[in-house]
């Protein structure tokens, strides 16, 4: 009778485009959050493709997952092969989140290693981090790091995967890191971070190196077919002034459809902050659905969409047609930059249900600077007017301000004024929108991590040694700097019902 596959064992066989190697040295590379979410990042993949490539470096992967409780990927060891963390030559971090955090803690203490750098030993494999979270606030992740590299990383992973292929200790990383553009070491430089590293549209389109149908994005090979955005959204990271566009030609992007990977995936998803921007999109989505794909795009703005559009969307298999408001009225809209106006939302709408697609959902932030009970009745109004065309969910989030954008410094609005606000819209759309939320409790924490200094750090493992709760959470931040949060006891407990304080799982 054969052994029962461990939950480790059984999805690595259900992964196409990996395969396990064997090399003088090995990486891990982590990603602190669930493998659903993990093998839906198209940086991640990127960056282990880069390294799993580099001759002499075979890159293992770790995630933080309750699934494998007990078992290889268990918190702190690789997937592939049980191993610790700190039994590898290096250690890769690659963070999009910051309530992330908490789970990075985790992982290196599980996995063998202090979770500060500093209270790390020379034999200690480096902990070198990058992702995402280098776009908005890095200095809470830098404690934990050796070295952090900031921005987009494309060019530079090869330079670190050489560094762990020539056995680089960890002093011998930091050394090599004083002279590598976009690299910040905070223990040398504090809180003097470098420049974003950016690259061209020769980068593009980068590709995905494994789809599986455990991933949030199921059984769908990954294709960055722009990068960066060419609008101004007051409140977005990835506005123009930081992350400009980058398109490469279609023909380029064609080319990779008919690559391995992409040939034995059943879905294709293009994905960039704005997809729908890059010229070429609808040749792009008609040629992989001639390829007998279906299609997944990453961000829809209603202002670009057309029956041919659309249409293409519903023959790759949309059901669902997404698109984003991204504030509650049209002074808001407008205030925000979105450049966007309710009849385009609405437009939506008509061309999701006229090609035959079951809903619409639209995502709103609220608790923007300034917003007012006016703007609320004009999003419950919009809501009846969606429903009045089709099945519609509306997806609240409240508004986390977020450095290198021109909110920075706005006012998170507090816990339980946001809580009524949305207990107000759903109040106002029921029995005819669906209406989901984010926690404003868990959006408050994100919101003193976006804020926070080195000395966040602390802060995040206080949290984790107190169990994660808002409580721990509190306490954490008012041990730096005496502040409590504004409402929160005012929350009511229906977050807790949909289960949204967790730290851990897909968003
Ligand atoms: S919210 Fe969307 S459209 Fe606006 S700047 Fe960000 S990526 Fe671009």
């Amino acid at each position: 009778m054969p052994r029962p596959l461990h939950p480790a064992e059984t999805l690595l066989a259900r992964e196409s485009g990996t395969s396990l190697r064997h090399a003088g040295r090995t990486a891990v590379l982590c990603y602190p959050n669930t493998y659903r979410v993990a093998s839906s990042s198209l940086g991640f993949q990127v960056v282990w493709a880069a390294l799993d490539g580099q001759p002499g470096l075979a890159c293992h992967r770790a995630v933080v997952d309750p699934q494998f409780a007990g078992g290889p990927g268990r918190t702190g060891t690789a997937l592939e092969s049980g191993a610790r963390l700190c039994d590898h030559d290096a250690v890769l971090v690659s963070i999009a989140y910051e309530l992330d955090l908490a789970n990075l803690v985790d992982l290196l203490r599980l996995g063998g290693l202090a979770p500060l750098a500093r209270d790390r030993t020379a034999a200690d494999p480096p902990v070198i981090a990058g992702g995402p979270l280098t776009q908005s606030n890095v200095l809470p992740l830098g404690p934990f790091a050796d070295v952090v590299v900031m921005g987009e990383a494309d060019h530079v992973i090869h330079t670190v995967a050489a560094w762990v292929a020539d056995g680089l200790d960890r002093a011998a990383v930091v050394k090599a890191a004083r002279d590598t553009p976009g690299c910040w070491i905070p223990s040398e430089h504090g809180d003097a971070v470098p420049d974003l590293l950016s690259v061209g549209a020769d980068c593009l389109p980068a590709r995905g190196a494994w789809f599986s149908p455990d991933a949030e994005f199921r059984d769908m090979a990954l294709l960055e077919a722009s990068r960066g955005c060419p609008r101004y959204c007051k409140f977005c990271v990835v506005r123009a002034p930081v992350a400009p566009m980058r398109e490469p030609e279609l023909d380029r992007v064609v080319a990779v459809l008919d690559t391995e990977l992409f040939v034995a995936a059943p879905r294709v998803g293009f994905v960039g902050a704005a997809v729908s921007d890059w010229g070429p999109i609808k040749g792009a989505l008609r040629a992989a659905i001639e390829r007998g794909k279906g299609v997944g795009i990453s961000s829809l703005r209603a202002d670009r969409l057309d029956e041919e559009f659309v249409g293409l969307l519903h023959k790759g298999g949309y059901r669902t047609l997404t698109v984003a408001s991204d504030a509650p009225s049209q002074r808001m809209r407008g205030k925000m930059m979105k450049g966007l106006r309710e009849r385009h939302l609405l437009e939506a709408a008509r061309l999701a249900r006229a090609v035959g697609m079951r809903q619409l959902k639209v995502y709103v932030i609220l608790g923007l600077p300034d917003e007012n009970a006016a703007d609320i009745d004009e999003l419950i109004a919009f809501g009846h007017r969606c429903a009045d065309e089709m099945n519609t969910v509306m997806a609240l989030s409240p508004f986390v301000p977020k450095l290198h954008t021109p909110l920075a410094e706005a006012p998170f609005a507090p816990i339980a004024e946001t809580m009524a606000k949305i207990q107000r819209v759903q109040r106002g759309l029921k029995g005819r929108v669906e209406v989901r939320f984010d926690s404003p409790r868990q959006a408050w924490i994100e919101y003193r991590l976006s804020q926070g200094g080195l000395e966040a750090a602390d802060a995040v493992l206080a949290a984790v040694g107190g169990g994660q709760s808002l409580g721990a959470w509190q306490k954490a931040f008012a041990a730096l700097d005496g502040t409590v949060p504004d409402g929160e006891r005012a929350a009511p407990r229906a977050a807790q019902r949909h289960g949204l304080w967790t730290l851990t799982g897909a968003r």
